[in-house]
């Protein structure tokens, strides 16, 4: 079974996060890191390639510096790692990253693709059904549990009630929950071995992707103004001199909270 695996460069956790009030995008020249759900969608490959025999290959669409992060998937046991990075696709909003990245799945022809249910930067929580509509195949979002079974899967998903349980026939696209499993750690050999694995940088046209189809051009979104959000001005601070704990409770009953 052959699994791709869909992955983003996401700001280190410990990042300030910013927005370039020139171009209206998030400043990404920090510290970069594998967004988290995504060692999820890594982690749940690894074990259904250790079930079913197969290949797992990481795709991603980004800078060149992103295959910093696509190496940590590498180091965790993926094969492969696909980057499709191109200047023209810089300012791509939902709609072309869709496009481009589901270009660069249609050439991988994967059984199964899995996404990470959210990216910590945009936070959209959307690309993989965007994804899923431009290669018209099934998809299971917030799942927190996957079996396959010959041809079909099967995803608990997880909702606000409780669980559904669904059924797909393969070729499908899954994004997965950060409950789906518990993501080994890379080992010192897994490292090591990451450096020789495949690690193809490839252009838009290499995918198939006219250029205007992506960056500003081929976004139908603008950025019009951003703005750091409004400080508060009811903030209270309650510095602890052994009396914090009451201060609270009376700032609580004030407010008519507790
Ligand atoms: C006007 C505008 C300009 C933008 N300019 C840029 C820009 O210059 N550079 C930039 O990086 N972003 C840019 N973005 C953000 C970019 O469009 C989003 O990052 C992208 O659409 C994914 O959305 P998301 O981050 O909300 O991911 P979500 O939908 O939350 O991600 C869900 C899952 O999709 C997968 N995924 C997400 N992004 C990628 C990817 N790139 N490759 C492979 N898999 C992925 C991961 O598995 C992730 O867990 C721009 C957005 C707008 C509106």
């Amino acid at each position: 079974m052959k699994i791709a695996v869909c992955v983003k460069q996401v700001p280190d956790a410990t990042v300030h996060k910013r927005l370039d009030p020139g171009t209206h995008r998030l400043d990404r020249s920090g510290e970069g890191a594998l967004n988290a759900t995504d060692v999820n969608a890594v982690e749940e490959a690894l074990r259904l390639k250790e079930a079913h025999g197969g290949e797992v290959v990481v795709v991603s669409l980004g800078p060149e510096r992103a295959m910093e992060s696509l190496r940590k998937a590498l180091a965790m046991g993926a094969d492969r790692a696909v980057l499709v990075s191109d200047e023209a696709a810089a300012g791509s909003d939902l709609v072309a990253t869709s496009y481009a990245v589901a270009k660069a799945l249609e050439r991988e022809e994967a059984d199964l693709v899995l996404f990470g249910q959210q990216a910590s930067d945009g936070d959209g929580a959307v690309l993989w059904a965007a994804v899923s509509d431009r290669l018209r195949r099934p998809m299971v979002s917030q799942v927190a549990e996957l079996t396959i079974d010959g041809g079909s899967l099967t995803g608990k998903r997880q909702t606000e009630f409780g669980y559904d349980v669904i059924s797909a026939p393969l070729p499908a696209v899954v994004a997965v929950s950060d409950a789906i499993n518990e993501p080994r750690y890379p080992s010192l050999k897994g490292i090591m071995g990451a450096k020789s694995k495949p690690q193809e940088v490839v252009s838009l046209a290499d995918v198939g992707v006219e250029a205007e189809r992506t960056g500003e051009t081929g976004s139908r979104t603008t950025v019009r103004a951003v703005a750091p959000p409004a400080p508060k001005s009811d903030q209270v601070r309650i510095e602890d001199d052994g009396s914090a704990a009451e201060k609270i409770v009376e700032y609580l009953a004030e407010k008519r909270l507790v």
